[in-house]
């Protein structure tokens, strides 16, 4: 039996102080004071903030150069040009997707994200492979680092024939969810692509995600579509939007159709809060009861130069995009990196209660909202009752090479 953990001395998601016993990778006490035991490994934690563990709501394993010799990026490429060229440059930089994601799993964990729900290529150029490299890293990292893999079209289906039956091997070899991609946009044939789509997810019983970048009214076009399958399919609380920019246009009246028709399927949100684009409105996704999710998104990839794999950013480049000054509106830019995302995942065993699985964050700051602007160092991070991160190094054990 491994000995218990013992924190001492912290403060719970910034109010009360507390101690923390840990035991079997599960939170075995918290109360004002605990005893130690003869055996105990103590931390005293001086008084830092404790988060829940966070969570990275849509994010790429597979794209990511980090650790990799930067990578110049070139300006003004349509999508299509840009998934015709992160094909390209996969073969000619050599890019191994069991490496990479092992990379930006192991920098996640020292930035205190400890579930990670992540898209990864399925096209018949590459067939499986980034998909078996990604599931490869989440075997190794299984006792510290909870990962989703969506089997991701980014290619397209219907115009990359044979797509949809590697997907459909992915799904059986374990991918847990049914990507799509801009049923309009890229395939130009949104029945086509969602009939194929929510059949996967009827066949393998599993749900899905889809990236909906198309603006406007064809991104709410294709959005009725998911709904009117969702309803019809009974999949309530099994579909998420990513991106979902077409929510953020000006057409108020018919945006908050489409937000009502969300709320009633049950359907959830996940945004990567980007400064270009319009987006969902945390604020009026919360008032219908919509769990909406923060991601990264691809960091640092033939996509985009920027990104560090760190959730409590985002969380802050959520609260910049929706404007979010008060307090209260930032812990809610934080509720989307954490117990929003947990919601969205199906993680039942996730926040600081006894019994739970003990995922935890320590900070030195003063409140909550502090933590997401200030974005401080992550001095201790705790996976299933692990010490995976100290001072923001991962522990030598779970560093990537
Ligand atoms: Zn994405």
């Amino acid at each position: 039996m491994t000995k218990r953990l013992l924190l001492k001395n912290l403060r719970l998601m910034g109010d009360t102080s507390a101690d923390i016993a840990i035991e079997s990778g599960r939170f075995l006490q918290i109360a004002p004071s605990i005893a130690p035991q003869p055996d105990d490994i103590i931390e005293d934690c001086e008084g830092a903030l404790a988060l829940s563990g966070l969570i990275d709501g849509h994010t790429h394993l597979d794209k990511t150069l980090w650790g990799m010799d930067w990578h110049p990026h070139a300006q003004g490429k349509s999508l299509q040009q840009m998934i015709d060229t992160e094909r390209a440059l996969r073969h000619e930089l050599d890019m191994d997707a069991k490496r990479q994601s092992a990379r930006q799993v192991a920098l996640s964990l020292s930035q205190g994200t400890t579930a990670i729900r992540s898209h990864v290529d399925i096209d018949t150029d590459h067939g499986l492979r980034l998909f078996e490299g990604v599931a490869e890293t989440r075997a190794h990292y299984a006792d510290v680092m909870q990962i989703e893999i969506v089997a991701f079209p980014q290619s397209g289906m219907m115009i990359r024939e044979g797509t949809t039956e590697l997907m459909d091997q992915a799904l059986s070899d374990g991918a847990d969810i049914v990507g799509g991609l801009d049923p309009c946009g890229i395939d130009r044939d949104p029945k086509g692509q969602l009939d194929a789509v929510f059949g996967l997810a009827e066949k393998h019983g599993k749900p899905v995600d889809i990236h909906l970048h198309e603006p406007g009214e064809m991104g709410a076009f294709s959005l009725d579509l998911i709904l009117d399958r969702t309803e019809a399919l009974a999949m309530q609380g099994k579909i998420t939007v990513s991106h979902a920019f077409c929510l953020g246009m000006q057409d108020h009246a018919r945006v908050s159709d489409l937000l009502d028709r969300i709320a009633a399927l049950d359907v959830s949100l996940a945004t990567t809060a980007p400064a270009s684009r319009p987006v969902p409105s945390v604020a009026a996704c919360r008032e219908r009861g919509i769990p909406i999710c923060a991601g990264n998104d691809g960091i640092r990839d033939t996509w985009t130069p920027y990104g560090n794999a760190d959730m409590l950013e985002r969380a802050m480049l959520v609260g910049l995009r929706n404007n979010f000054r008060a307090d209260v509106e930032v812990t809610w830019a934080l509720d989307t990196c954490t117990v929003d995302a947990a919601r969205i995942m199906g993680l039942k065993d996730y926040g600081l209660e006894v019994g739970n699985r003990a995922d935890l964050v320590l900070v030195d700051v003063g409140a909550l909202s502090e933590a997401v602007t200030l974005r401080p160092a992550r001095r201790l991070v705790i996976s299933a009752g692990q010490i995976v991160a100290r001072n923001g190094q991962t522990v030598s054990k779970w560093q990537a090479a």
